[in-house]
């Protein structure tokens, strides 16, 4: 999940050995830690390797400032989420890219807290309305974005909408979420590539 993205070309310098393990698709040269060839560098925290990433034309699909997106809810804490890119426009991406909502942008109404509207594995459309070196952040503040598939946080059952509500068919466990006005009549394909 760590993992930072970066787009390097041939010979570009990416660390020093004290630093990282030289991972596929670099070389190492007096201590130092360069790319082989052109790519994305990327940075495995956890095992303190540093890698490039070659790429074909079609996967340089980054998202943009502006872009409407899919994402799945990895965490949400009181005053922010962690949701996992996937999808931009109709585009599903070879990775995923981490983007950050904060709970003044998930609502024109007043939620006091994140996971008053979004629980981990619900996909999400969002917008995105900047970017920064590590995430991009989102707002679902308007009408068509929010929760587009929800699962019953009790049971797993697919929620289904009811007026201003969604509802768990099996077992009426409360499950408030802020979804979009589409929640129900979505069409574009939400499942995730893995
Ligand atoms: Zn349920």
């Amino acid at each position: 999940m760590s993992q930072i993205k970066d787009f390097v070309a041939i010979g570009d310098l990416l660390g020093v050995v004290e630093e990282f393990i030289p991972g596929s698709g670099t070389y190492e040269a007096n201590g130092r830690i360069y790319a082989m060839f052109s790519g994305f560098k990327r940075i495995d925290r956890q095992r303190l390797e540093v890698s490039v990433q070659p790429v074909k034309k079609k996967e340089i699909i980054v998202p943009q400032v502006g872009d409407s997106v899919i994402a799945e809810v990895v965490f949400a804490r009181k005053q922010s989420a962690l949701l996992r890119i996937f999808k931009i426009r109709n585009h599903f991406l070879f990775d995923t890219y981490d983007g950050i909502l904060h709970v003044s942008n998930m609502s024109s109404n007043y939620l006091a807290n994140v996971d008053d509207g979004f629980k981990p594995t619900d996909i999400v459309r969002a917008k995105v309305m900047s970017k920064n070196e590590f995430e991009y952040e989102l707002t679902t503040k308007f009408p068509e974005y929010g929760v587009i598939y929800a699962e019953c946080s009790n049971c797993g059952t697919v929620l289904v909408r009811e007026g201003n509500d969604l509802k768990c068919n099996l077992c009426a466990y409360p499950n408030p979420r802020k979804f979009a006005k589409d929640y129900g009549h979505v069409r574009e394909r939400i499942e995730n590539l893995q």
